[in-house]
C-alpha cells in the first residue's frame, strides 16, 4: 500500500484524499486487503477510469485500483469472454475485434474501465439495446467479508442478478464475463433536423435505426441526428480518418474554442452558437462498431442524465426545451437525447422500462447547479432515475420508490458488505447506511 496525494475524476469536480492506494496483483492480495480493512473497521473503494461525475469512487479510506491485475482475455465457443475487470472498454473492443467479436452497444466514450462503466449502468443508445451491465453473464466479486466469489446464472445467483449494477456497494469486481456478438460495421448518417419534427415523430424515430439519437443546440430550432445503422460495407480507411480529424476538430477543437467564447463574451452567444450550427455539417461514413460509437472528449464538462419511460420522452423533452429557453444564464451545451431497452437489474436505471434519456451538460467551471436543478425537477414528474455516474441531486429518500427492487438490493448488500467497507459519502447520500 502506497501514501496518496488527492485523487481528482475527469470532471476535476470531485476529489479525496484516500488514507492510502494499493494496485493489488493478484485476487489474493486483494481479498487479503479487503479482510484486513474490514477487521481494522476501515473502508476501501475500487476506482476505474475516474470518468463518473459523481463521487461515487471517491474515499477517505484506501482507494484500489485494478491497473496491475492478470489482463488475459479468454472468448469461448458461445462467443462470451471473460476478462479483468479493470480494462478500458476501449481495450476490450479492440482485442475483441482481433477475435472478430464486438460489444453490442457502447456509449459517447470507451475510456471507462468494464467495472466502472458496468457499476454505474453505463448505456449508448438503441430502441432494442439494453446497457451494458445487461451483457454481463457472469462476475468475479470480492465482498466485503474478503471472500471471492464467482456470480453467474447457477452460482451466487442473487448477487448475480443484482450485481451486474452494484454501484461499488457490493465488492470489488475483479474479473467479468459479457455476451458478445460478431464484429460488425456501422453506417453512421448524421443529419440537421427540426427537433419539432422529430419529437412529433417520436416512435419512428426510435427505431429509425439500430442506434438513434439527437443533440439539440439550446437556442435553435434544429438538432443534429445521428443515426448508425448496421452494414456489410467496409469501412474506408481514408473516410475514417477524416472523419476522426472533424470529430476531434469539430466536437472538441472548435467546441472547446466556442464554449471559453461564450463565457468571455455572453452577450455573443446566439452568434456564437450560430456559427457552431453551421460546422455541425451533416456526415455520412462507414467504420467499424466501436469507432463509431466512440468518440474522443477533450472539452471538459459536468454532465446530468436521466431515465424517464420512454413514451413520456417527446413532452418531457419540450418541457426541459422551455426551461432552459426561461434560464437568466442559459446553456451553450447541446442536451443529448437517447434511447434504450429495458433490463431485470434492480438498480439499472432501465429496470423495468424501456427508457428515454436527457442529458444536459455544463462547461467545467460554470454553475451548472440552477440549471441541473430546474431540469431535474421536471424529471421528478416522470420518476426519472439518475445516471448513477452523472450528477443529481436525489437521496435514499427520494429514490428508493422509484426501483421496485430496491429492498432486494438492500439486502443482497448487507449480506455480502455487513460492515459497509465499500460505503463512501455518495453511497450513505444515494443508497443509506450499511452495517455500524
Ligand atoms: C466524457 C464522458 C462521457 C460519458 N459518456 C457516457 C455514455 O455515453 N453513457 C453512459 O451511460 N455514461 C457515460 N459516462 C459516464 C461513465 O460511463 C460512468 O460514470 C462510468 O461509471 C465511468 O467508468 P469508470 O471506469 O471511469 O468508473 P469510475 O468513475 O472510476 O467508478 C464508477 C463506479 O464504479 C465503481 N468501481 C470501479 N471499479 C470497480 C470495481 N472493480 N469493482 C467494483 N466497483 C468498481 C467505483 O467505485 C464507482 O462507484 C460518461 C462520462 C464521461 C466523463
Amino acid at each position: 500500500m502506497g501514501r496518496a496525494g488527492t485523487t481528482t475524476n475527469w470532471a476535476k469536480n470531485q476529489s479525496c484524499v484516500p488514507a492510502s492506494t494499493a494496485a493489488p496483483t493478484t485476487v489474493g492480495q486483494l481479498a487479503d486487503l479487503v479482510r484486513q480493512a474490514t477487521e481494522r473497521g476501515d473502508r476501501v473503494k475500487a476506482i476505474g477510469a475516474g470518468h463518473s461525475f459523481t463521487a461515487a469512487a471517491m474515499t477517505t479510506g484506501t482507494l484500489i485500483s485494478l491497473d496491475n491485475m492478470p489482463t488475459d482475455l479468454q472468448v469461448d465457443a458461445q462467443g462470451r469472454v471473460r476478462v479483468g475487470a479493470g480494462m478500458t472498454l476501449h481495450a476490450l473492443s479492440q482485442r475483441l475485434h482481433d477475435r472478430g467479436r464486438a460489444l453490442p452497444n457502447l456509449g459517447d466514450i470507451d475510456v471507462q474501465t468494464i467495472a466502472g462503466a458496468t457499476q454505474t449502468a453505463t448505456h449508448g443508445t438503441g430502441r432494442h439495446k439494453p446497457n451494458l451491465s445487461a451483457q454481463i453473464t457472469g462476475f468475479e466479486l470480492v465482498t466485503g467479508r474478503g471472500e471471492v466469489r464467482w456470480c453467474d446464472a447457477e452460482t451466487n445467483t442473487e448477487v448475480f442478478v443484482v450485481g451486474r449494477v452494484g454501484l461499488g456497494a457490493l465488492g470489488i469486481v475483479t474479473r467479468v464475463e459479457l455476451a458478445t456478438v460478431p464484429s460488425f460495421n456501422l453506417h453512421a448518417v448524421e443529419t440537421v433536423e427540426l427537433l419539432d419534427d422529430v419529437l412529433d415523430d417520436w416512435e419512428s424515430f426510435t427505431t429509425s435505426a439500430e442506434h438513434a439519437e439527437l443533440f439539440w443546440l439550446p437556442g435553435s430550432r434544429k438538432a443534429l441526428v445521428k443515426r448508425n445503422h448496421r452494414t456489410t460495407r467496409e469501412p474506408d480507411r481514408f473516410e475514417q480518418q477524416k472523419a476522426l480529424v472533424e470529430k476531434i476538430l469539430v466536437e472538441n477543437v472548435a467546441f472547446g474554442a466556442a464554449m471559453k467564447a461564450i463565457r468571455r463574451f455572453p452577450s455573443r452567444r446566439t452568434q456564437v452558437l450560430g456559427l457552431m450550427a453551421n460546422l455541425t455539417q451533416s456526415t455520412d461514413r462507414v467504420g467499424r462498431s466501436h469507432d463509431v460509437f466512440a468518440s474522443p472528449r477533450h472539452v471538459r464538462f459536468v454532465e446530468m442524465e436521466y431515465g424517464i419511460p420512454i413514451d413520456a420522452m417527446p413532452e418531457a423533452v419540450r418541457r426541459v426545451r422551455d426551461v432552459v429557453e426561461s434560464l437568466d444564464d442559459p446553456p451553450s451545451f447541446p442536451i443529448e437525447v437517447r434511447v434504450s431497452a429495458a433490463d431485470d437489474i434492480a438498480l439499472s436505471t432501465a429496470e423495468g422500462r424501456d427508457s428515454g434519456w436527457i442529458a444536459v451538460h455544463r462547461y467545467r467551471g460554470a454553475d451548472h447547479e440552477p440549471y441541473f436543478r430546474a431540469v431535474e425537477s421536471i424529471l421528478d414528474d416522470y420518476d426519472g432515475r439518475p445516471h448513477w455516474g452523472k450528477l443529481h441531486f436525489q437521496t435514499c429518500e427520494t429514490l428508493a420508490g422509484r426501483y421496485p427492487q430496491w429492498d432486494r438490493f438492500a439486502a443482497v448488500r448487507a449480506e455480502v458488505d455487513p460492515h459497509g467497507t465499500f460505503a463512501n459519502a455518495y453511497l450513505d447520500r444515494v443508497l443509506g447506511h450499511v452495517g455500524v
